[in-house]
């Protein structure tokens, strides 16, 4: 086998070009993965939709990033996964999908989620190691990508999520300092809110608050752990909200918040029902250029504070998988993957992704087979 198949992506409004793309020649310290499940996540649509500018390579782009699958070919001086356990080809993996530069101020200060260089500009299948996201049949880990063996108890579809979504809200609310005994209010239950959900709970939160205005959303957020749910379209003014959440955390509001929502005129809703001293995460809005009016003087004189996070530090993906093997029968994972796709019919998925996200009445993530 000296080559493999990828999606190559050309532009919004364009159809994917499946493509044999050459193996490459694996590297001393980098990893050839055989993609097994290939997710498509929120920001894949955005790119596809054309949300942002983006300047891809002539040749097209190979992207996606949610994924797991099985070493395929170690490169020479890998012995072992991140945590020194050893590795074999064949092994089932998961593994980051950005790379911290390693040599920069914030990198320094040992903050490498927020290294401004992690991520790279599109490149094209032709350029070395071809391989560059997960719409394909294998994915190239660069040198100083993270990579961890999976419990032979997870199943794929369990783990596919690992290292974007569920990743994302451990290290969020991580960030966010959540500690035991703490209310969480969670703005959204789409597939972040609702892992979240768990998480919070895991993580030792006494009472869990999820926002949505979708039935279905909110009944899989009670699914997953959630105490109380609040819905727009029953409670429509939001001071009654405010209030209904105040009542609900003894008075004064919540320790943490979170948007999980991706349109930021929920965030001053979020800010107001935090506790004084409490924390806003803000996860959701990636979108550039999207604004909303804030009153600063609701952070000073209620001292609260906004963390922003982008990716995570690699030790989430072991702790994410741990928090699987033990939740498993605690909360409903297995319906979080909806639907899947053989990578031949990556343009299907992508269009019924689409219109799952605009009718979103139900939690709906598809998954690639390639
Ligand atoms: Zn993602
Ligand atoms: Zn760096």
């Amino acid at each position: 086998m000296t080559t493999g198949k990828a999606a190559v992506f050309h532009g919004p409004g364009k159809p994917f070009e499946l493509r044999e793309v050459p193996l490459p020649e694996v590297e001393p310290d980098g990893v050839l993965v055989r993609v097994s499940l290939a997710n498509i996540c929120g920001s894949d649509l955005h790119f596809w939709r054309g949300d942002a500018p983006l300047r891809l390579p002539a040749d097209g782009w190979i992207f996606g990033h949610e994924m797991t699958g099985r070493v395929a070919k170690l490169g020479a001086r890998v012995k072992t996964d991140s945590l020194g356990r050893p590795l074999r080809e064949g092994d089932r993996v998961a593994y980051t999908y950005f790379y911290p530069c390693g040599r920069c101020a914030v990198c320094l200060a040992k903050k490498p989620a927020a290294c401004p260089a992690k991520i790279e500009r599109p490149r094209g299948p032709s350029e070395f190691p071809h391989f560059h996201g997960a719409f394909a049949e294998y994915y190239y880990l660069r040198p100083g990508g993270a990579i961890f063996a999976v419990p032979d108890t997870l199943p794929d579809e369990l783990v596919s999520p690992v290292n974007c979504a569920l990743a994302q809200v451990i290290f969020g609310l991580h960030e966010a300092g959540l500690r035991f005994g703490d209310s969480v209010v969670i703005q959204g239950a789409g597939g972040l809110g609702v892992q979240a959900a768990a998480v919070a709970k895991d993580m030792g939160a006494a009472t869990v608050i999820v926002v949505d205005q979708l039935p279905g959303r909110l009944e899989l957020a009670r699914a997953f752990g959630a105490d109380h749910t609040i819905d727009l379209r029953e409670m429509a003014d939001r001071k009654d909200r405010v209030n209904l959440v105040r009542s609900l955390t003894g008075g004064l509001g919540a320790d943490v918040a979170c948007d999980f929502v991706g349109f930021p005129q929920v965030i001053p809703e979020g800010i107001e029902m935090l506790r004084p001293g409490g924390t806003y995460l803000e996860i959701g809005t990636i979108s550039r250029g999207a604004k909303v009016e804030l009153e600063p003087a609701q952070l000073v004189w209620g001292a609260k504070r906004i963390v922003g996070v982008i990716m995570y530090d690699p030790w989430v993906i072991p702790r994410a998988l741990d928090f699987l093997v033990r939740n498993r029968s605690r909360w409903p994972f297995d319906r979080l993957l909806s639907h899947r796709y053989p990578l031949e019919r990556i343009n299907e998925a992508f269009s019924a992704s689409e219109w799952h996200a605009r009718d979103a009445t139900s939690i709906t993530r598809a998954a690639l087979v390639p």
